[in-house]
């Protein structure tokens, strides 16, 4: 009996030592749990693997993983680029709070014909233009002052999506409840991008290159606005290589330096550099890559 135990022992030792060898190409590393998605891990928290597990890195330098301390702050330079005659900033220790009456410092031809910034239209085929005239309306945002990436990204809703550096919201790509922008939708956009709906005067899509656009980001590195994850969006290029980047992730975010930042990085999003239709650049139509939050009208 003691015999045959042994023998059980020695087939168990070399049978086990056979299957350590098929997976000698495997090599287990350690891996920090990163909560908050700042790519720095948690040394408290490890696992080993022979692949990246989901929400591990192996990074082990977050002092604090709970998202708050790690995460970038906005860089509150960027809001001295809206336009103070519509929009109020106010910065409150862990949120910043937009709020804008919608009226654009800008000209276009669906301001009333009697404002002094009214323009016939340049852009706009005037029979494609939607009706209603520019008012002024009530826009508030309430966004953590360091906002971070959500788990799973989230789709965007008809209506306000954020709120652009002319106190004009953001809109996606769609003019009515899941139903698509049209070419022919579009042509009645002015040169700054947008047009009037149910809820007033709002953008979709990126500026036009016309002698008449003195403010908005054309195929540059300028700000756009801010979206309702509380992540900026600046447009196509992105000022800490002066080009297009290449690191986009498929929200066209990625996390850089900008002019406001200085040296230091955070999560911003770009125009996409992509045509929509026809040769109109879209400003926002993908997931936000943070967590939503409401607007207050
Ligand atoms: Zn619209
Ligand atoms: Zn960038």
């Amino acid at each position: 009996m003691k015999y045959l135990s042994f023998a059980i022992l020695v087939t168990f030792l070399i049978y086990s030592q056979a299957c350590k060898d098929d997976d000698s190409d495997c090599m287990e590393l350690i891996w920090y749990q990163d909560a908050d998605s700042d790519g720095l891990g948690n040394p408290a928290v490890s696992l080993s693997d022979c692949e990246q597990p989901q929400g591990y890195v192996s990074n082990n330098s977050d002092t604090d993983d709970s998202g708050i301390i790690s995460a970038s702050r906005t860089p509150e330079s960027a809001f001295d680029d809206f336009n103070d005659e519509a929009v109020v900033v106010s910065f409150d220790g862990n949120e910043i709070t937009i709020e804008s009456n919608g009226l654009p410092n800008h000209t276009s031809p669906y301001w009333d014909s009697s404002s002094d910034m009214y323009i016939d239209p340049v852009v706009a085929v005037s029979g494609q233009m939607s009706p209603g005239t520019i008012r002024s309306g009530s826009y508030s945002l309430t966004v953590p002052a360091a906002p971070v990436k959500a788990s799973t990204p989230s789709s965007t809703g008809l209506g306000a999506i954020g709120i652009a550096v002319t106190g004009v919201p953001i809109f996606n790509d769609e003019e009515g409840p899941n139903i698509a922008l049209s070419a022919q939708v579009a042509s009645g956009f002015d040169y700054a991008g947008g047009h009037m709906g149910p809820t007033g005067y709002h953008y979709h899509l990126e500026s036009s290159d016309v002698s008449e656009n003195t403010l908005l980001s054309h195929n540059d590195h300028e700000l756009v606005g801010i979206l309702q994850d509380g992540f900026l969006i600046y447009g196509r290029k992105c000022s800490s290589t002066n080009d297009y980047p290449t690191d986009l992730d498929a929200s066209g975010g990625h996390t850089s330096s900008t002019h406001h930042s200085g040296d230091d990085q955070f999560y911003h999003y770009h125009i996409i550099n992509e045509f929509y239709l026809d040769n109109r650049i879209l400003l926002f139509g993908v997931d936000l890559q943070g967590t939503p939050n409401a607007f207050a009208r």
